[in-house]
């Protein structure tokens, strides 16, 4: 492109990732405000592969639930800036965290699970695997517009029958069957992994902690995977209604076989409801 990483200037840091920077940015010329995603691509070559990963799934995805990407600019240094839109509330993982459960009504959460799953299908029809769903790669705007970032650990189907079980992604949303295939594995097809980390993730907006372990306590390898392939799949409360809990059931089947897919999870009666 004729722009440069020049003609934005730098506001703020956004936040901080494995390998690169968030910044907050604006177009001298215009003052429109956009999110660069900085990363030094040439100290180490899984970083790499993560970000040449996550520019070609950019740049083929165009949804409105799915975070646009503008443009990307590679400095000869090895540097990559992605320009993206920028999401003004930020996360939903901070949003939870900033508000104390107050906003996530069963309401606001269908509202939330419409989008994502809008996204996913998008994404899904489109032979695209997220593999890291979690709050934390879900950036929300002022008009509680969700959608999905984050793509370092996507990956694009060329095969039908590629394996998806290797450990990427953050270990503590990942799903039965990515840990132990023999068992939960029916039909697998990897598509299905993201819909077991959206159920987490709506289950704990809910709740306000992360469901598989008790509110407080840290996470360790051991006891994640313990609590997802022994236990029981997490479900919600006393107290919500019944389309909620059916839809929690939906994404949370442990046999990968059974879980729901993003487009028949559209239809289910939680999502259906108005949105205002
Ligand atoms: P990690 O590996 O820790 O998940 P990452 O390197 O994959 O981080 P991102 O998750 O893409 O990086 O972004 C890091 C943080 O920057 C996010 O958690 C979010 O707070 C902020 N951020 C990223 N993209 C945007 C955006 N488009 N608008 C606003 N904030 C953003
Ligand atoms: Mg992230």
């Amino acid at each position: 492109s004729t722009t440069s990483v020049a003609d934005y200037e730098t506001v703020q840091v956004l936040g901080h990732g494995n390998g690169g920077t968030v910044y907050k940015v604006v177009h001298k010329k215009t003052s429109n405000v956009f999110a660069l995603k900085v990363v030094h691509a040439n100290s180490d070559p899984v970083m790499r592969r993560q970000i040449f990963r996550e520019m070609e799934i950019l740049r083929r995805t165009d949804s409105p639930f799915v975070v646009k990407c503008h443009d990307i600019f590679e400095k000869p240094g090895g540097d990559i800036a992605i320009l993206m839109e920028y999401m003004d509330v930020g996360t939903l993982d901070s949003l939870s965290k900033n508000t104390d459960g107050g906003i996530f009504t069963e309401h606001t959460l269908a509202n939330v699970a419409r989008q994502i799953l809008n996204g996913l299908n998008y994404l899904h029809t489109h032979k695209i695997i997220h593999r890291d769903i979690k709050p934390a790669n879900l950036l929300v705007n002022k008009n509680m517009d969700v959608k999905i970032a984050d793509f370092g650990v996507s990956k694009i189907m060329y095969r039908t029958l590629e394996a998806c079980n290797s450990y990427v992604g953050t270990c503590a949303y990942m799903s039965p069957e990515r840990f132990d295939p023999d068992s939960y594995g029916a039909n697998y097809n990897g598509y299905s992994g993201d819909i077991w980390s959206l159920g987490l993730t709506m289950l704990e907006l809910y709740m306000g902690h992360f469901p598989l372990l008790p509110a407080g306590q840290k996470p360790d390898w051991a006891a994640l995977m313990c609590a997802i392939c022994f236990g029981e799949a997490p479900s919600l409360p006393e107290g919500v209604s019944e389309e909620f809990r059916s839809f929690i059931e939906c994404c949370l089947q442990k046999d990968s076989g059974k879980r729901w897919t993003a487009s028949q999870l559209l239809s289910h009666p939680f999502c259906r409801q108005p949105e205002n």
